[in-house]
């Protein structure tokens, strides 16, 4: 599959433009090679159509979507990249990432989708289900770095036929980000593993495979503790051990 990637542009100083806004009026750029889907990671084994979502133009709720755009902003600036965010109701219950650039959000870092219905429930989870929230939108951020980077994204996708290394790199990597926000809640990343677990999948030749449920928490973890026994690391390190970790650990069959 030819996948047209945007340019790499990782804005160290970025003025944030995360956007909640917008209604979806015009139909997606294909990319270089217009017979080629536009790729999704967390989208289902049966395909996205991206065209079909029902953007919203916000939750409905003000203080949840000012808590979200402080969430985004504050990850924007961890991960050093800018996607545009959208909430979407419908279709399949999922939080994804596509490094397809919407036309009313130009110039950003692809752009992270989270289904409303799910976010509801991600948000009702816990007491601190704010925190579950973050995880998932942290392994969509991940997913956005691995479509700038060429070559993290080039080695995940060819150590698996399936998209297994990719998901996995970004549970490992959404762990570490939790560490670094609820590292002594350690409770919620196990309420964020079970929900991620919901995502999870058990076929394995499938081309969607995400990894296992167990693999998924093992990864989630791992990265998490990453943090906890490095404190002073930083983004780049995570990434750089979180591809190790994956590539190593797991089967790869
Ligand atoms: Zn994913």
């Amino acid at each position: 599959m030819v996948i047209a990637l945007p340019a790499f542009i990782r804005r160290i100083s970025v003025a944030i433009a995360l956007t909640l806004c917008c209604t979806l009026t015009t139909s997606f750029a294909a990319g270089a090679d217009d017979q080629e889907q536009p790729i999704v990671l967390c989208g289902t084994d049966a395909g996205f159509d991206l065209q079909s979502l029902n953007i919203l133009s916000g939750t409905g709720t003000l203080a949840i979507d000012r808590a979200l755009v402080q969430e985004l902003m504050a990850q924007s600036r961890f991960f050093r990249v800018r996607p545009a965010f959208f909430v979407y109701s419908g279709g399949i219950q999922n939080a994804l990432a596509t490094p397809e650039v919407f036309p009313q959000t130009p110039g950003t870092d692809g752009t992270i989708l989270y289904q409303l219905d799910l976010l509801t429930e991600h948000l009702n989870s816990a007491y601190f289900g704010g925190s579950i929230v973050a995880g998932v939108i942290a392994h969509e951020f991940t997913h956005i770095i691995q479509f700038s980077d060429r070559d993290l994204y080039s080695r995940l996708s060819k150590a698996h036929s399936t998209v297994k290394f990719l998901e996995l790199h970004a549970d490992f990597v959404a762990g570490y980000y939790m560490g670094t926000k609820f590292s002594h809640r350690s409770e919620d990343l196990e309420t964020l593993a079970r929900k991620i677990f919901e995502l999870g999948d058990n076929n394995f030749t499938n081309i969607g495979h995400h990894g296992t449920p167990q693999e998924r928490h093992v990864a989630l973890r791992a990265g998490f503790r990453y943090y906890v026994n490095n404190p002073n690391s930083n983004i780049t390190a995570a990434l750089v051990e979180g591809e190790a970790f994956v590539t190593s650990v797991f089967p790869d069959f």
